[in-house]
């Protein structure tokens, strides 16, 4: 029962089902801009003469591309027109009203004929919040980015906004983020919305579950936590697109640096800004980004849910961005040193990093990330008591949730997330006694690596 378009736009009306397809084939076309083509397009530095003929303003000279490195620090500011911020100020200023004013009804009402851009209400946007919008927007190669107030205010107004109560239907995969997999499965389901979950590699499974039904989204996390298997994006994309079904990748381990998914064929791309993004172990945040007609739809419910990020919290974001490529090539760097060094020590069973070799994901993850990731997991050659040993003798990581900051943090599972859970619970997640899960942060490996090695003799 093969479809040629998506389930949503079979149910749209006829100026809908244009609007969407037109969204379909503008966020091919974007994912495919170069940055510089992308960094006109999402940020149009552009002029009406008196003729009608659209010319370039004063747009600072660029080379032929922009990297990644500059696109965090000047996207949605100097690169682009920040229209909102009339300043000279190097920094984006924290505007902390809540209400923004019309200087007569007249303004009003070209503001409601859109004639006239303003941001009206803080719960519906923020001209602090638009910079780190635009910055990740130039960084996922993405039409349009909403920021919010956590990860998973971004992960539910996307699911709430995508698919249809009563007729949905979501496929996702048994190791995915902890909190998102409880909520598609608690949640949605009693919005009799049809829920699969799938073996994240198991490509036959996924597409018979799509040949079988509707499928109006598939959503899962690339690379996954702790045991960072990874998907592979185009191939989903393609066996999804061709029955109608969106793809929503969490990219929060990879961060958008390493890995940008909407040029691998999703169709929205979702991080916890607080990880990599931020970067500071310091502020609460979530972003979603994809192409403006799949966005703004999510944006309606995201101005009723309230999940509106504080423009102080969406400062500490631009400033965490601001250094983001920096501190992913250095945890990428010693990540990738480390795994080298403990899958060789006599004390590790097994270690679990896409960066390597012998990682059954490396192949998928070397064709479509251009790093690793500062997260790493390994099996020690002891048990639940040898590992705690482990985990206290270390003296520079804390022990702590959450990853992607400066600071490096080690945890242990079995006691951190699946302490007094069943043998039986713990197996069904892959989660033995000896696992540990470090996220590296941005000290100097020569003393992580010693650190790491004096504690091992502890156990
Ligand atoms: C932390 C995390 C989330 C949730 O983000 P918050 O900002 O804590 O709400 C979602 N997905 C992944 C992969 C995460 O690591």
């Amino acid at each position: 029962m093969a479809r040629s378009s998506s389930p949503l736009v079979n149910k749209a009306s006829p100026t809908e089902q244009r609007r969407l397809l037109r969204a379909r084939r503008s966020s091919k076309r974007v994912t495919a801009l170069s940055p510089e083509a992308l960094l006109d397009a999402t940020f149009p530095v552009l002029q009406q003469d008196d003729a009608g003929v659209v010319a370039a303003a004063t747009a600072p000279k660029r080379d032929a591309t922009v990297s990644d490195e500059t696109l965090a620090v000047h996207a949605g500011e100097k690169m682009g027109k920040n229209g909102a911020m009339d300043t000279d100020s190097i920094v984006t200023p924290i505007v902390s009203g809540t209400t923004h004013w019309f200087k007569s009804s007249d303004d009003l009402i070209a503001f409601r004929e859109g004639r006239r851009h303003s941001f009206e209400y803080g719960r519906y946007g923020n001209p602090t919040v638009k910079v780190p919008e635009d910055k990740i927007s130039a960084l996922e190669r993405a039409e349009s980015t909403l920021v919010t107030s956590s990860g998973m205010n971004a992960i539910v107004a996307t699911l709430l906004a995508l698919v249809p109560p009563g007729a949905g239907h979501v496929v996702t995969t048994t190791e995915c983020y902890s909190e998102a997999r409880t909520f598609i499965r608690d949640k949605l389901s009693k919005m009799g919305i049809k829920v699969t979950f799938v073996e994240l590699n198991d490509m036959e499974t996924l597409k018979a579950v799509l040949d079988q039904s509707d499928v109006t989204l598939f959503y899962t996390d690339c690379p996954t936590n702790p045991h960072l298997k990874c998907i592979d994006i185009k191939l989903v994309a393609d066996l999804c697109h061709r029955r109608g079904a969106l793809v929503c990748i969490d990219s929060t381990l990879a961060s958008p640096i390493n890995q940008k998914p909407l040029t691998l064929g999703a169709d929205i791309v979702v991080h916890s800004a607080t990880k990599y993004i931020a970067g500071h172990h310091d502020v609460i945040a979530g972003c979603i980004s994809g192409s403006e007609a799949l966005i703004s739809r999510i944006r309606a419910w995201h101005h009723d849910l309230g999940g509106a990020i504080s423009p102080d919290a969406a400062y500490m974001t631009i400033r965490g961005l601001k250094t983001m490529a920096l501190r992913v090539e250095t945890q990428n760097q010693t990540s990738l040193r480390m795994v080298r060094l403990l899958e060789n020590h006599p004390k590790i069973e097994r270690v679990y990093y896409p960066g390597l070799l012998s990682s059954p994901w490396h192949d998928i993850a070397n064709s479509q990330m251009t790093g690793f990731g500062g997260v790493i997991s390994f099996e020690v050659a002891s048990d639940l008591h040898g590992v705690m040993r482990f985990v206290d003798a270390l003296e520079i990581p804390f022990i702590a949730t959450s990853l992607g900051g400066c600071e490096s943090l080690v945890q242990h599972p079995a006691v951190m997330s699946f302490w007094g859970q069943s043998d039986d619970e713990k197996a069904k997640n892959g989660i033995k006694d000896n696992l540990v899960r470090f996220s590296f942060g941005i000290e100097k490996f020569e003393d992580l690596r010693d650190d790491i090695i004096q504690a091992l003799e502890k156990i």
